[in-house]
């Protein structure tokens, strides 16, 4: 992990731009970054506003290094902000689905894929986002694992924060994601905690009338309402600041032509990664169990695009 100061150490407003949180997604948000430092213009209005920017890169190094989602300990980072001296939360509709998720053999069956999109059929395409991806600490093979103590990358990202954003008065923070969604249309996920004055504030610097930023908390994104997720840290770790922050996640291309999959590339390297063990379900692949549960995801959960969207195409939900 990198860090750059772009400004006064002791600035009293100071953004935060951060890459690779999902490792294997560092690529877009590493490339902003790049782009920004060699921006003069850019870097001359802020300097002009007073405004410092640090950017941290390659958050979750392990996973941008080898084109992983997940973190060396096969975490989700955006699970990982829990409160580890409290009892974890169960995800008992992922634990029903593990299994299903992550077959014995591959490729899944007919009765298995059956299984799970009767799973869907019944309990309807919201619940199954909800249920896969807004985080588990139960299975740490699993899909969305958010662990059981806090990562490196956790632990890293605080010290950064008490370090280098320890006097901040105004704090605004963009954290850059690749997932769903049209290819190269970065949607603005509300980062902060249920606050309508935070929200009113992201919305006025990043919003459009066209394209508001869109919030977990109301519906209007298309992320299911997760936990456990990164900026949480910014509130313990520099409560003197008002903070104001956003996700923002662009849509990639697919890779697997036009079929239901193609959605799934980001979360690719999802899935539990060879390690050699004895005991390991998936020996050589770490994509298996991903491509599988979110084919259906994929196909079952398409919809209209919202404002903004590109005309005539459909939006998966959000996986972020
Ligand atoms: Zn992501």
């Amino acid at each position: 992990m990198d860090v750059a100061l772009d400004g006064d150490a002791d600035a009293e407003h100071l953004l935060i731009v951060i890459s690779a949180c999902h490792g294997v997604e560092g690529h877009c948000g590493s490339g902003v970054q790049v782009f920004a430092l060699h921006d003069a213009e850019w870097r001359e209005k802020a300097k002009a506003q007073g405004v410092a920017v640090l950017y941290v890169h390659a958050l979750n190094p392990h996973g941008f290094s080898y084109g992983r989602r997940v973190t060396h300990e096969n975490v989700d980072l955006n699970r990982n902000f829990i409160d580890f001296s409290k009892p974890v939360p169960v995800n008992e509709p992922y634990a029903k689905l593990h299994s299903l998720l992550l077959p014995d053999t591959w490729p899944p069956s007919s009765e298995n894929q059956a299984a799970v999109e009767k799973w869907i059929e019944k309990h309807g395409a919201t619940a199954y986002q909800a249920a896969v991806t807004s985080g588990q600490y139960q299975f740490g093979d699993g899909l969305f694992f958010g662990g059981k103590a806090p990562t490196w990358s956790n632990k890293t990202i605080r010290s950064v924060l008490r370090r280098h954003a320890g006097s901040a008065r105004r704090l605004a923070w963009i954290d850059l994601h690749t997932g769903l969604g049209p290819n190269g249309l970065g949607e603005r996920i509300f980062a902060c905690r249920d606050d309508k004055v935070a929200y009113d504030r992201a919305n006025a610097w990043w919003g459009t009338p066209a394209a508001p930023v869109t919030s977990i908390y109301d519906g209007s994104s298309t992320s299911a309402l997760l936990r456990g997720l990164m900026w949480d840290a910014v509130y313990e770790e520099c409560p003197q600041a008002e903070y104001t922050g956003i996700a923002l996640e662009y849509g990639t291309l697919p890779i697997t032509g036009s079929d239901g999959r193609a959605a799934c590339r980001p979360l690719a390297a999802q899935a539990p990664r060879c390690t050699g063990r004895p005991g390991r379900r998936y020996p050589g692949t770490d994509a298996r169990g991903v491509l599988h549960g979110h084919r259906c995801l994929a196909r079952a959960d398409r919809q209209p695009g919202p404002a903004g969207d590109v005309p005539g195409r459909g939006r998966p939900r959000r996986l972020t």
